[in-house]
Formats: structure tokens, C-alpha cells, sequence
């Protein structure tokens, strides 16, 4: 990263958040349920699936925890009733994983039942390495039990190419970069380096016949990704792309116009300001909006 980006991120958190609201609008579909349904209904429009978060991340108290896993269950009923192409993704810290691991379990457990009743999935997004092991130990117990629950891995991370080895049979999995600071210790730094562990984790997967949402915006990786595709002949039903509300629209077309299945992550909810800030942090073009914005008094 530049000197000057790094200076743009690092003076973030004292941008007005009325303006990373403004700038950060594109990634979050509003603070409310009717709002994802909207965006999600005109993604399906364009072809393309979607996965529904609820925003939020690590709570300290249960009523937090129980709050988030009866808004879950509504956003099954309300996919079910608008007949929308949705699944849903979870945070292990938002139903509780902090507290308590027992606790999680069972609220990831409520969430993965309503979702079955609907035949539909539950995808656990996959946080710091704190959480790394008791998120996959609560993926191993209720796939076990209910099928219709998967994990994420972390291509940065070193110990991903031995999760996948473990993964169950006919399970299915989200592959992206990892977006936490990890220390070196135990996940690869360089950019290359990370993009190499991709297409590593990615061929092994496909190797090992399972289902994968291949969720980059790297042109490079997703035309590694192509040629993967084509070399072990996969058909259509046998993967999908994964991409964010507000990445890359074109890179989503081209990808939906090349015959690829497509799903768009669809965060929604009253905390979009932590959410934002790390979209913000992590991608510092957008922190330069931000500042243009600032400058512009707009
Ligand atoms: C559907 C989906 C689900 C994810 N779930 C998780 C998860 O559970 N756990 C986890 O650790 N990480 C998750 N991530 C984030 C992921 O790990 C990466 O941090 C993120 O996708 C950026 O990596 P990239 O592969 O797109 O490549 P990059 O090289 O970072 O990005 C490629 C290009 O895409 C554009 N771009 C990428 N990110 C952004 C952004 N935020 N804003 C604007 N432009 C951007 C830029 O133009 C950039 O040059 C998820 C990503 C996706 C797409």
C-alpha cells in the first residue's frame, strides 16, 4: 500500500459518518429487511443469485445473540414468501460465538432448522482466527445433522488446504482471499502469494468434487478460476462465482453473460457503519471517494 493510501485509511475513522454513509451506500442494501428484498429481487432480475447478511458483528450479550437469530428466521419466511433466489450468509460472533460456543451452536442450530423447513441453506462466514476452529466445529456437528449448512475458507490462511482435506462429502464452500489481519505465522502475506494458494485451494476442491462459491473480484483469479473450470470440464450446476453488493457490477455481467452462476452478497441492517468502514479500509479507491467527497463538500 502507498504512503498516501496508507494515510487515507488511517485517517478514516475520522471522516463525518454521514459521508462514509454516502460513499459507503452501494455496499449495504439499506437498514432494513423491505430494503434487501429490493435489492435482491432486482439482482434475480438480472440473473443473478444472492446471499442475505444481516449486519452485525461480535456481541457481548445473549439478547444481541437471540435478537439477530429471530430476525434470521424472518428473513427465511420473508425469501419464502417473496419467492426470491436467496440463501442466507451467518457471523458465528453475532449469534454469540464469544460468549459462548454451546450457545452459538444452538442459535446457528435455530437458524439452520428454518432454513431446512424452507429447503433452503445457510452459509457461515468465516471471521479471525480466533473463531477459526469452534466455526468449523459447529459447521462439522450440524452438517452432520442437517446438510444444509456450509463453511467459508480463507486462501490466506496456511492451514486451508488441510480444512478442505477434512471437509465431508458432498458438502459445499466459499472460497475468498480472507479479509482479517492475520500475523505471518500462520497466513500468507504477499499478494501473489495469496492468489497462488487460491488456485491451489480452489484445484483441490474441484478435485475433491465439491461445490464452490468462488468469491473474488480479482480479474486474474477469476480467469484462473475459468480455466479450472474448463480443465476439469465442470458444468454450470457444479460451482458459482460470489462477488459484493457494489463490486465490479461489470465483472458480475460478464460472468452471468458467460454463462456462469453468479451470487451476490446482500448486507443489510441498522450497523452498516463497522461494515462500511472495513469495505472502506480494505479497498483504499473507495477511501479516496471518500475524500474527494470531503473536498467537494458533497
Ligand atoms: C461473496 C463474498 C463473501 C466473502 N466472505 C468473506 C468471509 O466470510 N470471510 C472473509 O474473511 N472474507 C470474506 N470475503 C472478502 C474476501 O476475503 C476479500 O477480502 C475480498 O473479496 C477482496 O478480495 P478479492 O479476491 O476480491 O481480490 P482483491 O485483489 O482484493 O480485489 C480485486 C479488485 O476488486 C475490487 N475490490 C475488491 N474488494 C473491494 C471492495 N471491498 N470495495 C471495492 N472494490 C473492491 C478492486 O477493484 C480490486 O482491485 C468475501 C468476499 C466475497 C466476494
Amino acid at each position: 500500500m502507498s504512503m498516501f493510501n496508507r494515510l487515507l485509511v488511517t485517517g478514516l475513522p475520522v471522516v463525518p459518518k454521514p459521508l462514509v454513509g454516502k460513499v459507503a451506500s452501494r455496499y449495504v442494501a439499506g437498514e432494513t429487511l423491505a430494503d434487501a428484498v429490493r435489492v435482491v429481487r432486482n439482482l434475480n432480475q438480472q440473473g443473478a443469485m444472492a446471499t442475505i447478511d444481516v449486519l452485525g458483528e461480535e456481541v457481548s450479550e445473549r439478547e444481541k445473540a437471540l435478537a439477530a437469530v429471530e430476525e434470521y428466521l424472518q428473513v427465511f419466511d420473508t425469501i419464502a414468501a417473496e419467492g426470491l433466489d436467496s440463501n442466507v450468509s451467518i457471523k458465528p460472533t453475532l449469534l454469540g460465538l464469544k460468549i459462548d460456543e454451546s450457545f452459538c451452536r444452538d442459535n446457528i442450530e435455530r437458524i439452520v432448522a428454518k432454513a431446512k423447513e424452507h429447503g433452503n441453506f445457510v452459509r457461515i462466514d468465516m471471521e479471525d482466527n480466533t473463531t477459526t476452529d469452534a466455526t468449523l466445529r459447529i459447521f462439522h456437528e450440524l452438517y452432520a445433522r442437517y446438510g444444509n449448512v456450509g463453511p467459508v475458507l480463507q486462501a490466506y490462511m496456511r492451514r486451508t488446504l488441510s480444512d478442505i482435506a477434512a471437509l465431508p462429502e458432498g458438502s459445499t464452500v466459499r472460497l475468498c482471499k480472507g479479509i482479517y489481519v492475520e500475523p505471518r505465522t500462520i497466513a500468507w502475506k504477499g499478494f501473489e502469494t495469496v492468489r497462488a494458494n487460491y488456485v491451489r485451494a480452489l484445484e483441490k476442491l474441484i478435485e475433491r468434487g465439491i461445490y464452490t462459491g468462488i468469491a473474488t473480484h480479482d480479474e486474474y483469479l477469476t480467469c484462473r478460476a475459468v480455466g479450472l473450470i474448463d480443465k476439469h470440464g465442470l458444468k454450470r450446476e457444479q460451482y458459482e462465482f460470489q462477488m459484493l453488493l457494489g463490486v465490479d457490477e461489470e465483472l458480475r455481467r460478464i460472468l452471468i453473460a458467460g454463462g456462469h452462476r453468479l451470487r451476490v452478497y446482500v448486507p443489510y441492517g441498522r450497523d452498516w457503519y463497522p461494515y462500511s468502514m472495513r469495505r472502506l479500509r480494505e479497498n483504499p479507491e473507495v477511501a479516496r471517494h471518500v475524500l474527494k467527497a470531503m473536498l467537494s463538500g458533497r
